[in-house]
């Protein structure tokens, strides 16, 4: 980030910082040529991290360029400041990251509360878009997974969640919890070499008919529910 502050003035709510890229001109984002022929520049505002509890905007001097390739289609483009805006961007990107990160690990109300509290503006609606324009995380291809049932309305209606056993993100969620919903998943994923699985006769059968290249283990959750009920009994039965 080849940027220079020229001024930086504070007041009783805000901060306000001036500044502009160091280099002499720029490279057209259509044919790649260098130019430094100024057309025109104005200043763009970003909201920036807060300081000591106030808000802080950048205004940076963003110069329009001339592209001197006269067979380039673009005539005119503008400087980027890589690192610190973006196109059409209003916050900078370390503001943006703060603000991705409050509403993941908090949720939106919550990460409302605390983005007053050290300075930003915004509300919980904008950090719930903000999770929901996040790009999702890159499909992985998993070699051993976790199947088991879970409850949607306990004693009543039960699906399969199916996790990475390495990661334990949740791959998938079916909407049974039999084998003729699980064999067809399996059978789509040859890549998996390992199912840790509860006892349950659906999730053998749907092993045993999809995935007859991958090994069955038991979930360590079970072994040790195993352990504990046999634990139980033998203890009440030797209670006299
Ligand atoms: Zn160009």
């Amino acid at each position: 980030m080849n940027i220079v502050v020229e001024s930086a003035v504070a007041n009783d709510e805000a901060i306000r910082i001036e500044a502009r890229c160091a280099a002499p001109g720029a490279h057209c984002p259509v044919c790649g040529g260098w130019s430094s022929r100024v057309h025109a520049a104005y200043l763009r505002s970003s909201a920036d991290l807060p300081c000591a509890g106030r808000q802080s905007v950048v205004w940076l001097r963003v110069r329009c360029f001339i592209c001197a390739n006269t067979d380039c289609p673009r005539r005119t483009f503008i400087e980027q400041a890589p690192g610190l805006t973006r196109l059409h961007g209003r916050t900078t990107e370390r503001l943006r990251s703060t603000m991705d990160t409050l509403p993941l690990a908090l949720t939106g109300r919550a990460g409302a509360r605390i983005a007053a509290h050290i300075g930003i503006a915004t509300d919980r609606n904008t950090l719930l878009r903000r999770v929901m324009g996040l790009p999702d995380p890159a499909p992985t291809e998993p070699r051993s997974i976790g199947v088991d049932d879970f409850s949607l309305h306990r004693r009543h209606v039960y699906g399969t969640v199916i996790t990475d056993a390495v990661t334990h993100r949740v791959l998938d969620l079916l909407p049974e919890r039999d084998a003729a919903t699980l064999a067809p998943w399996l059978a789509a994923h040859s890549e998996i070499e390992v199912i840790c699985r509860d006892r349950a006769g659906a999730y053998v059968e749907a092993a045993d008919a999809a995935a007859s290249q991958a090994q069955q283990v038991a979930d360590c959750f079970h072994l040790r529910q195993n352990i504990a009920n046999s634990v139980k009994r033998t203890v009440t039965g030797h209670r006299s």
